[in-house]
């Protein structure tokens, strides 16, 4: 579990929000609208966001009682391998974010757990772990090219589809085909 960020959040990162310009007032609305470079690393070991591709961020910053609630939509293309053919998966993810961040020294940041509720530096709001978060439960563990991917051929390593449907391996090597016949000479 990610415990409490010692490192002061960078107002010019990509997933920091700047919440200056929103009035500490309940109900106070803004709308972010940009596009901004992955972070390293955003995915799991066979798929994720490129690094420093495009993602479109379209979020809602609402001002509540105790401190800023955000949603809305990120996408972005992902890349990855096939599970079971090693083809380069294209496509796309759109993760929906709902997260409150609480005012430093408000009620909810004394009497919470930064695991539940977000916490603001200043005007801040890291939206990384939440985008982590959010999408790691939206990418597939075993991600396919297709539901219906046939995989390879364990033999030859050539893609099912690629293959005639009476593809085998069965019929004997002629070197071994020979060796054969001598062992049935012997007997
Ligand atoms: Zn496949
Ligand atoms: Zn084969």
């Amino acid at each position: 579990m990610p415990k409490h960020s010692p490192s002061t959040l960078d107002p010019r990162s990509p997933l920091v929000l700047d919440t200056r310009d929103l009035p500490r007032r309940p109900g106070a609305l803004r709308e972010v609208q940009r596009v901004v470079p992955a972070p390293a690393d955003l995915g799991v070991e066979l798929i994720g966001v490129p690094e420093g591709a495009d993602l479109d961020l379209d979020l809602r910053l609402q001002s509540v009682s105790e401190g800023v609630l955000v949603s809305g939509t990120i996408t972005g293309p992902i890349r990855g391998e096939c599970g079971r053919c090693l083809r380069e998966i294209n496509e796309s993810m759109a993760v929906t974010i709902q997260e409150l961040y609480a005012y430093e020294n408000s009620t909810t940041d004394a009497t919470t757990d930064e695991d539940e509720v977000g916490r603001m530096q200043g005007d801040l709001i890291d939206l990384e772990p939440a985008l982590r978060d959010a999408l790691v439960l939206t990418l597939p563990t075993n991600p396919l090219c297709r539901e219906d991917c046939p995989g390879l051929c364990p033999e030859c390593g050539v893609h099912w589809d690629d293959l005639p449907a009476d593809h085998s391996h069965q019929q004997i090597d002629p070197r071994w085909a020979g060796l054969s016949q001598l062992t049935r000479t012997e007997e």
